[in-house]
């Protein structure tokens, strides 16, 4: 399965996927209409630089939301406060130039190496704290002292007991847990658990998929 997606992958590097949809632009947006600068999209229309959600209309510069109208960065509004306020924050970035802009990464809650950010623009600690940016530090963690436990390789013969145990990754040895709706999915999906950690799949991940295009 994995070598067919990569292979999907491969075939579509240059290509962003827009399907079944009118008046949109950016990447992976489905059955939408006049969705601008939209990632990871399926039912919008009339939206705005948002991202990550789904079924959402008239919406400007929000992330992460479902079944959503009338919102600016995530913040609910009447309909007739949501257009006035939408039309005065596009005239003040157009005229400040701000609307050509990433957020300034000074106002992230997070630290650099935190965000989705080191996916696609990856710093080292270094190039991060000369940003001025905040760095987190890898957190320390014990030793794996348990004794070892051998995921099944067959979904249907994993039990919850799995739950309370904790598993040790196969490619950096840290532990980490499996937590019941990450069983329940994978119990629907008929796929066995992962044996590496989160990080490590994730890192995995980021190698294959197609990369952001800003
Ligand atoms: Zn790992």
């Amino acid at each position: 399965m994995k070598e067919k997606y990569i292979e999907i992958i491969d075939n579509n590097l240059d290509k962003n996927f827009i399907i079944n949809s009118e008046n949109c632009t950016w990447d992976k947006i489905y059955n939408s209409k006049n969705a601008q600068n939209c990632y990871i999209a399926d039912n919008f229309e009339d939206v705005k630089f948002c991202e990550i959600w789904y079924e959402a209309k008239d919406c400007f510069w929000c992330v992460g939301l479902k079944n959503s109208k009338y919102c600016i960065l995530n913040k609910q509004y009447k309909k007739q406060d949501y257009f006035k306020l939408k039309e005065k924050i596009i005239n003040y970035i157009i005229d400040t130039w701000e609307f050509w802009e990433f957020f300034p990464m000074q106002n992230s809650p997070y630290c650099y190496n935190e965000t989705l950010a080191q996916n696609t623009f990856k710093l080292s600690k270094k190039e991060i704290l000369d940003l001025w940016l905040d760095y987190k530090e890898e957190e320390k963690q014990e030793a794996y002292t348990w004794p070892e436990i051998k995921i099944p390789e067959n979904i249907k013969k994993t039990s919850d007991s799995i739950l309370k145990e904790v598993l040790k990754c196969k490619t950096c040895s840290k532990n980490y847990k499996i937590i019941k709706q990450e069983l329940s999915f994978y119990k629907k999906i008929w796929i066995s658990l992962p044996e590496s950690c989160f990080k490590c799949r994730n890192l995995e991940r980021i190698k294959i998929i197609k990369p952001v295009i800003f």
